[in-house]
């Protein structure tokens, strides 16, 4: 049987030697789901919520042991681990709130014996090829729902995430869940690639844009429900009457909080120019405030790089930014290992010509360009291949809104950056992706609508 050895990317020590898949024990996964799955779907929709609650109350009761887990294996500051764990609790309140009315019979029309009603029944086997960076919030966006909505889940965590992976699922079986309903397949892209070959009735994926394209190419002659929650470049514009150093602080914390490392992650700032230096003042004396180093640390605010060949990226936007004429502010190299580091890195006079300003960097650095109204402010932030989020700073809430009508993006913030919400629709323009996740739209996208032509017998309407 194959192993996959995980690591401390804060450290380098070998954690674990994990027992992994192989492309004969996923296919017998996947039977096994499928089997398994009527059953599941069978069972009244109140011991599936009972099952999810239970879930629910195991992580609470674990949270210490889950959050260390979570550091030790990605890296991610162990206070950032608990606010994951404890920002997962209102998720899953949410789906245990909304599946009912979401997946209710609608009555659509009614009529001299004539009835027509929409169900939601589920997809069946779906499969969740999952991300390290917030393994929890990622992986429950599908995993829950789909379960709540009847289907049988083939979870592929990460192989950054692994071991948080098999928490979820151990947690999910304790809790009631069929142990053939929820699967859990260990490995890295290869055991990914087995999954595509087996037979699927949805496959929800996040992660990069370049694994993204490669899933939807394989899956494409098989006609398989796809969604694909992939990369962002999002920008923010702060305008004229926005106040600098509030800006400034919030979008710090956006733009490095869990090490740079979030879809969401502001990766551009356009600042208009009246109060530019005053900003980057403001910016850089947070980003030196915060706290970089041993992730096992609550004060720490910035840990390790979670995946090594994500140095050299960092590396190449920062040379290929200098080398254009951009000036470097604070950081911009690595910091010496054990393990992954680089240090908070904000660079000034950037412009579209820089890698820093097109490609995701993921990681704690981030470009500040000058613009000299909303107009050039818009073009630069539509300027992009993606679209998964974009803010405006400024006081006014109507200027807000025409701004961010116009900019191409899934999620829009006024005045507030990197965050989520279970009860919007997360979704992205482009290369961002397609399909969403979350929201009520987010619970029915493990459904199939049913179409039901219902006529009463001639004698009886
Ligand atoms: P990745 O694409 O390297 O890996 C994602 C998953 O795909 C992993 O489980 C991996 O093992 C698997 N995989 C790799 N090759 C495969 C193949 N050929 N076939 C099937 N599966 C394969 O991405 P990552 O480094 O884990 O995640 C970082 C990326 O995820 C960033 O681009 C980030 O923006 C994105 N992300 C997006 C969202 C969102 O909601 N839009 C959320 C989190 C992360």
């Amino acid at each position: 049987m194959p192993t996959l050895t995980i690591h401390n990317p804060a450290t380098g020590a070998v954690i674990a030697e994990q027992p992994a898949d192989d492309a004969a024990s996923v296919a017998a996964k996947s039977r096994a789901a499928r089997a398994a799955q009527p059953a599941w779907a069978a069972a009244p929709l109140r011991e599936r919520l009972a099952t999810i609650a239970r879930f629910r109350a195991a992580l609470v009761a674990e949270l210490d042991t889950l959050a260390a887990t979570l550091t030790a294996e990605v890296g991610k500051p162990i206070t950032q681990s608990r606010n994951e764990l404890n920002g997962l609790l209102p998720r899953i309140d949410f789906f245990l709130a909304q599946t009912e009315v979401a997946i209710a019979d609608e009555a659509v029309y009614d009529d001299a014996g004539m009835r027509e009603r929409i169900g939601h029944v589920p997809l069946g086997v779906v499969a969740n090829i999952s991300a390290w960076n917030y393994p929890y919030f990622v992986g429950c966006n599908v995993i829950v729902p789909a379960l709540l909505t009847g289907n049988a889940v083939l979870y592929k965590p990460s192989e950054f995430a692994t071991l948080t992976g098999l928490h979820m699922a151990r947690l999910l079986h304790a809790a009631g869940v069929p142990h053939d309903v929820m699967q859990t397949l260990v490995g890295a892209g290869e055991v990914g690639a087995a999954l595509l070959n087996q037979r699927l009735d949805g496959l929800f994926f996040t992660g990069s844009h370049a694994t993204g394209v490669k899933i939807a190419q394989a899956l494409a002659p098989k006609l398989v429900k796809l969604q694909l929650e992939l990369g962002g470049k999002d920008p923010t514009y702060v305008r004229a009457d926005a106040d600098p150093k509030a800006a400034a602080e919030s979008l710090a914390d956006g733009a490095m909080y869990n090490t740079g490392q979030s879809c969401c992650s502001v990766e551009r700032i356009y600042v208009h120019e009246s109060l530019h230096d005053a900003f980057v003042e403001h910016f850089v004396a947070t980003v030196k405030g915060f706290k970089v180093g041993n992730p096992t640390d609550s004060a720490t605010y910035i840990g390790a790089i979670t995946r090594a060949p994500q140095l050299a990226v960092l590396d190449a936007q920062v040379a290929d930014a200098k080398a254009k004429g951009a000036v470097l502010r604070v950081g911009g190299h690595r910091l010496p290992g054990p393990g992954n580091w680089y240090a908070p890195t904000v660079f000034t006079h950037v412009n579209h010509a820089m890698e820093l300003m097109r490609e995701e960097s993921f990681g704690p650095i981030i470009g500040i360009q000058q613009v000299r109204g909303d107009d050039e402010a818009v073009a630069l932030m539509n300027d992009t291949r993606y679209g998964l989020t974009a803010g405006v700073y400024t006081r006014g809430e109507a200027k807000a809104r025409e701004l961010l009508a116009r900019v191409n993006a899934g999620s829009v913030y006024w005045n507030c950056c990197d965050r989520v919400s279970p009860r919007l629709p997360w979704s992205g323009y482009g290369d961002s992706g397609i399909g969403l996740t979350l929201s009520t739209y987010g619970i029915q996208a493990f459904t199939r609508p049913k179409a039901w032509h219902l006529r009463l017998p001639p004698d009886a309407a």
